[in-house]
C-alpha cells in the first residue's frame, strides 16, 4: 500500500478546513487536505445566494448556540471579522454591507473558495478531493493513519473539519461525528438550524394559498425574539425570521407572531373606527399587511365587519391578536435544507482556544462539525475561520 507522510490532515475541504490548512502550511507544516466530494468549498459557492455572507462585522459570542456558550469567547475574539476582511481585500474581492454588518461578495462567492485555494497553494498546502476515508486509525508511534484512495496517510495531527449534516447533495456527513465517537467523544444530538419550518393539518388548510406572500414580523419562542422578514411556502413558513427561531424551535414549542411590529395595533384600529367606521376590518387590513393574507386573517381569525360594529372590548382582542399570533408548526423541512446543523462533537472535551481533545493529544476539530451554530448573517462562517484559524495555529506551535 502506498505511505504518504505528512505532518498534519485536514478531513473536509470547507470553510473551517481550509483555512486551517492555510494557516499551518503557512507556518512551516506539510499539510494534506483529503475531501470526500469532488471539489472543496461547495457550500461557500452556495452560500448567500452565490454571493456568500462571509462574515458579520457585529460578530459576538451571543449570536451562537451551543451547550457551552463560553466556547465560542477565545477564537471569535482571536481571529475576528477585520481579520477576514483584510485577507478579503488583499484579494482584491470587493464586497459590501448587506445589513446589520452582513458582508457579502459583490461578484461571486467563487471568488472566495479562489481566495482559500490561493492561500492554500501559496503555503504549499496540498489538497485531493474524491478522498472519502474507508479507515481510521492509529500506528504504534501514535501517529494517524488514514486510508483513501490515496494509500495509507500518516499524519501526527488529524483535524476534523467535515462539517455537519446540512445539505447532504454538497457532501455532507456523519463522518465527523462517527470518527469522534470512536475516539471516545461524546456528540450531543443532532438537529436541523436555520430551516423552513413544515405545517401540517388545519394548520396548513388554514393558510393553504399563501405560498410567495412575504411581510415583515417578529417572531418569539423560548424567550428569543427576531424581527424579520416571513415567507409563506408550500410547506410551512420560511424567510430569515423562521430560519433564525427555527433553531430555537422543538416540535411543540410555543411560537408567536406580531404581524404589525413597531406599530401599536390598537391605535391602529382605533383610529380606523374613528376615521372610517364604515369600511370593512378586511379592506384596512390589507392596507396594513399584504393583501392575501390580510384577507385570510379576516376569513379565519378576525371577521370583517364595518369597523364602527367593534365594541372596544373587540377591538382590544384583536390588537392583542395582531401582536401575538399563534402559528403551529409540525415539524422542519430537516437537513435537506437546512443551513447549519445544531449539535455534535462536545465541546467539553475539546480546547477553545487549540480545540484539540482533551483526551486524544493530536486530534482536533473545528467549525461545524462541532456542538457550535451560529445565527443567520455570516456569523457560521466566521465561527468557521476563527477556529480553523485557531486549530492552524496550534498544529503548528
Ligand atoms: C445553502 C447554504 C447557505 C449558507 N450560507 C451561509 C452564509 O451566507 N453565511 C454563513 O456564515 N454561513 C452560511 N451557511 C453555513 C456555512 O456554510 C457553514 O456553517 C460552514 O460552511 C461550515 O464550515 P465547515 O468547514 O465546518 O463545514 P463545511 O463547509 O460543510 O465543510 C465540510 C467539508 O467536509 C467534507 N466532508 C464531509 N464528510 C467528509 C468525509 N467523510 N471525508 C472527507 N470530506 C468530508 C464536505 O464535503 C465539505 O467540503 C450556509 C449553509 C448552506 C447549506
Amino acid at each position: 500500500m502506498n505511505v504518504v507522510d505528512t505532518d498534519v490532515a485536514v478531513v473536509g475541504g470547507g470553510a473551517a478546513g481550509l483555512m486551517c490548512a492555510m494557516t499551518a502550511a503557512g507556518r512551516g507544516l506539510r499539510v494534506l487536505v483529503l475531501e470526500g466530494a469532488n471539489r472543496v468549498g461547495k457550500k461557500i459557492l452556495m452560500s448567500g445566494g452565490g454571493r456568500c455572507n462571509f462574515t458579520n462585522t457585529g460578530t459576538t459570542p451571543e449570536q451562537y448556540l451551543s451547550a457551552n456558550p463560553h466556547f465560542v469567547k477565545s477564537a471569535l475574539a482571536r481571529y475576528t471579522p477585520w481579520h477576514f476582511l483584510e485577507l478579503v481585500e488583499r484579494h482584491r474581492i470587493a464586497w459590501h454591507e448587506k445589513e446589520a454588518g452582513q458582508l457579502f461578495c459583490d461578484e461571486s462567492s467563487k471568488l472566495v473558495v479562489r481566495m482559500l485555494l490561493d492561500e492554500c497553494a501559496r503555503a504549499g498546502a496540498r489538497i485531493e478531493t474524491q478522498a472519502a476515508i474507508a479507515r481510521v486509525g492509529r500506528d504504534d508511534a501514535g501517529r494517524f493513519e488514514l486510508d483513501c484512495r490515496l494509500g495509507r496517510v500518516r499524519a501526527s495531527r488529524l483535524v476534523v473539519a467535515s462539517g455537519g449534516l446540512s445539505i447532504p447533495s454538497l457532501g455532507a456527513s456523519g463522518f465527523g461525528y462517527a470518527l469522534a465517537a470512536d475516539f471516545g467523544h461524546a456528540v450531543l444530538p443532532t438537529r436541523a438550524g436555520l430551516v423552513p419550518l413544515t405545517l401540517s393539518g388545519r394548520h396548513q388548510e388554514r393558510l393553504d394559498g399563501l405560498a410567495g406572500v412575504s411581510l415583515p414580523v417578529e417572531v418569539r419562542c423560548n424567550g428569543r425574539a427576531f424581527a424579520d422578514a416571513l415567507l409563506f411556502t408550500h410547506r410551512g413558513v420560511s424567510g430569515p425570521a423562521i430560519l433564525q427561531i427555527s433553531s430555537y424551535w422543538h416540535p411543540g414549542d410555543d411560537l408567536r407572531l406580531d404581524l404589525l411590529p413597531g406599530r401599536d395595533a390598537h391605535a391602529l384600529l382605533q383610529a380606523w373606527q374613528r376615521e372610517r367606521p364604515a369600511a370593512e376590518l378586511r379592506t384596512l387590513l390589507a392596507e396594513a399587511l399584504p393583501r392575501r393574507f390580510a384577507q385570510r386573517l379576516a376569513e379565519r381569525w378576525l371577521p370583517s365587519r364595518p369597523m364602527r360594529q367593534y365594541p372596544p372590548p373587540e377591538l382590544r382582542r384583536m390588537a392583542a391578536l395582531l401582536h401575538d399570533w399563534p402559528l403551529v408548526a409540525s415539524g422542519t423541512e430537516g437537513y435537506r435544507t437546512a443551513e447549519v446543523t445544531l449539535g455534535g462533537v462536545d465541546t467539553d472535551q475539546v480546547s477553545s482556544s487549540t480545540f484539540e481533545s482533551r483526551s486524544v493529544p493530536g486530534l482536533h476539530f473545528v467549525g461545524e462539525v462541532l456542538d457550535v451554530a451560529g445565527w443567520l448573517g455570516g456569523y457560521n462562517f466566521q465561527w468557521a475561520w476563527a477556529s480553523g484559524h485557531a486549530a492552524g495555529e496550534a498544529v503548528a506551535s
